[in-house]
C-alpha cells in the first residue's frame, strides 16, 4: 500500500520591533537575564498592557505580502496555561478575529509551482525561557512579551521537501519585507510541524502528530521524514491504532528520532477568552495604507532580474537567496558596475572565496568596493587575472580601495599602443630566428611571442597583444 503525507506548519516569527509587544522593554537578544523586564511583562498585578503599533504594522505588512484578507477589526484573547516561564499564567494571543486572514504563497519544487494556503497569521507575546542546569532550573523573562507573529498554514504540503520549500519561501518573505531578522539560531524563526499519513486515495484525515520547536531546515526535514516513516511502519504492521496517538512530540537532534512529550491540547483546554485589559483593535485606513507599502517581494525581484536585467534564472535565484545578497548586487550596480560582470564577480568570484564562517556580511568587502573592481574590468583598466589577484588582496587586507591596490600591486593594464608596439618590435628583432621559423609554418611559436610580451609588459591587455602581434607577423 502507498501512503500520502499530510503536513501543516505553524511558524513563529519574532518581529523586529525595538520594544516588546505590550510594554516598552527592549527586545534585544542575549542581554543579562531578567534585565529587560517591567511590571507588565513580569505579570505583576495591576500592570496593564498597551499594544505596540509597530508590531501591528508589521503583521499587516505580512498580510499584504501573502495577499491575505486583513481584518481591520480584531481582538486579543487570553490563552490560559501554566508554565514557569509564563508569569501571568496566560499568554496574550489571538483566537477569533486574527489580524491576518486567509492568504497564500507559491512554492517551487522540482520546477513545479504549487500554491500553499495560509489559514491565518496572528499576533501574540512570547513566553520567557527556562534554562535547565543539571540539578536546578532558572527562568529568564527577557523574552517574555516579545512580539511574535504566528503563521498557520493549511495542511497543503505532501512531503518534507514541500515543507522546506514553504519555510524557505516564508523566511525569505519576512526578511525581504524586513519584519523580522528571522535568525533561526536565536529562535526568531521557529516551526511546529503537524504530520499525518493516509493511504493514497483516501480522503480522510487521520491522527495528527505535532513536532514542536524545530529551528533549522535540516532538523525539520529529518524530523518530518522520521515521523512519516514511524507512522507508515505502524500502519503496515497493524499497530497504528495502538502506537500512534494525537500528541506533541519533540525531535531528538542527537538520535534523529521524535519522542512523545505530552498529549496535544485542544483549543478548549486553553479556555480562550477576550482579554479584558486590551481594547479591541481597529486598523485605521492610513495605518493600513502605510503598512501596505512593503517594497519588492523576493518573487518580484527575481522576475525583474530575469526579465528586465536579462540575468539567467539560476544566477538570479542565487542573487535573491538572501536580502543581503540582493542588496549587495543592487548596490554594485549603483556604483556603476555592469550587470553581467557584477553577476559573475559576486556569485562566482566573491562567493567562491567565502569559506567556513566567513560570509558576505563579515568578509570585509563592500558592495561599493566590489562594484569599483568590476567597473575597472569593464573599463579595461585591469584584466580578469589581475582582478582575481586584487580581490584576494581585498579579502586578505579587508581593503576596499581598489584603485590603490591596482597601483600598489602594479596591475594596471597597459593599454598604450605605442608601448605595446615598441615592446613587440624589440622582442621580434631579438628573436629573428624564431620569427623565420614561425613564418615557415611553425604556428605554435605564436604563444612564445605572446608570453615574451606579457613577461616584459606586466599587466598588458592580452587582447591587444594578440591583435598587434598577428599584424606584425603577417
Ligand atoms: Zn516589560
Amino acid at each position: 500500500m502507498d501512503f500520502e503525507t499530510i503536513i501543516g506548519l505553524e511558524v513563529h516569527v519574532q518581529l523586529n520591533t525595538k520594544t516588546k509587544i505590550f510594554c516598552s522593554c527592549a527586545t534585544s537578544f542575549g542581554d543579562i537575564p531578567n534585565t529587560n523586564v517591567c511590571p507588565t511583562c513580569l505579570g505583576l498585578p495591576g500592570a496593564l498592557p498597551v499594544l505596540n503599533k509597530e508590531a501591528l504594522k508589521k503583521a499587516i505588512s505580512f498580510g499584504v505580502a501573502i495577499n491575505a484578507t486583513i481584518n481591520q477589526d480584531s481582538i486579543f484573547a487570553r490563552k490560559n496555561y501554566f508554565y514557569p516561564d509564563l508569569p501571568k499564567a496566560y499568554q496574550i494571543s489571538q483566537f477569533e478575529k486574527p489580524i491576518v486572514g486567509l492568504g497564500s504563497i507559491n512554492i517551487e519544487v522540482d520546477g513545479e509551482i504549487k500554491k500553499i494556503n495560509i489559514t491565518r497569521a496572528h499576533l501574540e507575546e512570547d513566553a520567557g525561557k527556562n534554562i535547565h542546569q543539571s540539578d536546578y532550573s532558572q527562568v529568564d523573562l527577557n523574552r517574555a512579551c516579545t512580539p511574535l507573529l504566528e503563521i498557520v498554514s493549511e495542511p497543503d504540503m505532501r512531503s518534507a521537501q514541500e515543507a522546506i520549500a514553504y519555510l524557505k519561501k516564508l523566511h525569505s518573505v519576512v526578511r525581504f519585507i524586513e519584519i523580522s531578522d528571522a535568525n533561526m539560531q536565536e529562535g526568531s524563526f521557529r516551526c511546529d510541524a503537524n504530520v499525518s499519513i493516509r493511504p493514497l486515495g483516501d480522503k480522510n484525515l487521520y491522527k495528527r502528530v505535532e513536532i514542536k520547536n524545530l529551528n533549522s531546515f535540516k532538523f525539520i526535514q529529518k524530523a518530518i521524514d522520521y515521523e512519516v516513516e514511524r507512522q507508515i511502519e505502524s500502519w503496515r504492521s497493524g499497530n497504528y491504532d495502538k502506537e500512534i496517538i494525537q500528541e506533541t512530540r519533540l525531535f531528538d537532534t542527537q538520535k534523529g528520532i521524535t519522542r512523545g512529550m505530552r498529549d496535544k491540547e485542544e483549543s478548549a483546554d486553553y479556555r480562550y477568552f477576550p482579554d479584558p485589559d486590551l481594547l479591541s483593535v481597529h486598523i485605521p485606513q492610513d495605518l493600513l495604507d502605510e503598512a501596505s507599502n512593503i517594497g519588492e517581494l523576493p518573487e518580484d525581484k527575481l522576475n525583474r532580474f530575469i526579465n528586465e536585467l536579462g540575468i539567467k534564472k539560476d544566477d538570479a535565484k542565487t542573487l535573491i537567496s538572501s536580502l543581503e545578497m540582493a542588496r549587495f548586487f543592487e548596490d554594485m550596480l549603483d556604483s556603476g558596475a555592469s550587470i553581467k560582470n557584477s553577476v559573475t564577480w559576486l556569485n562566482v568570484e566573491l562567493l567562491g572565496r567565502l569559506k567556513g564562517d566567513i560570509n558576505l556580511q563579515n568578509c570585509g568587502i563592500t558592495a561599493q568596493g566590489l562594484g569599483i573592481l568590476v567597473k575597472r574590468i569593464d573599463e579595461g583598466k585591469i584584466n580578469g587575472k589581475s582582478a582575481k589577484e586584487i580581490l584576494d588582496s581585498m579579502l586578505k587586507q579587508r581593503n576596499n580601495d581598489v584603485d590603490f591596490l591596482i597601483k600598489s600591486l602594479g596591475l594596471e593594464q597597459i593599454d598604450n599602443d605605442d608601448m605595446i608596439i615598441s615592446t613587440i618590435d624589440s622582442i621580434l628583432s631579438a628573436n629573428s630566428d624564431k620569427v623565420n621559423e614561425y613564418k615557415s609554418g611553425k604556428d605554435k611559436l605564436f604563444g612564445f611571442f605572446v608570453g615574451q610580451v606579457m613577461k616584459n609588459l606586466k599587466g598588458v591587455n592580452p587582447v591587444k597583444v594578440n591583435e598587434i602581434l598577428k599584424e606584425k607577423l603577417k
